[in-house]
């Protein structure tokens, strides 16, 4: 991780920034666990487009493990592309980057379990929810 951004003062202010705004794991936290972070990940990575320096919400907190996992998933061929196994306790997927929660997935989004499967109705009376 010794080139650029990372050795400019300008990543440096910005990560310390990240870190001081969200000092946990973020991934852990979904987990419901409470980790201090260490490293700061680009959400989009610069490599497929994502910006060197962007608002601290283009970035996420790490610890160590969580980060090696997800740079292990997503950037090293034949990763699976799944940083983040599991779901949430509303069902979602940990992972913010699972193909599920991409935005042309119809299932995606408010009310993705309210509609269910095409005929099965009964799902549709949980629509409301407002989870
Ligand atoms: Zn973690």
């Amino acid at each position: 991780m010794a080139e650029w951004p990372y050795t400019t003062t300008a990543w440096q202010r910005l990560r310390r920034l990240k870190l001081s705004e969200q000092p946990l794991c973020e991934t852990c936290a979904r987990r419901g666990r409470r980790v201090i972070a260490e490293h700061v990940d680009h959400i989009v990575a610069i490599s497929r487009g994502g910006h060197a320096f962007p608002l601290t919400d283009g970035l996420r907190s790490l610890c160590p493990s969580c980060h090696s996992i997800k740079t292990a998933a997503r950037e090293r061929a034949g990763g699976k592309g799944v940083a983040v196994k599991g779901c949430d306790v509303d069902g979602l997927p940990l992972d913010p980057e699972h193909p599920f929660l991409a935005g042309d997935n119809p299932l995606s989004g408010q009310g993705a379990f309210a509609s269910g499967p095409p005929g099965n109705e009964k799902n549709h009376l949980v629509q409301d929810w407002g989870v």
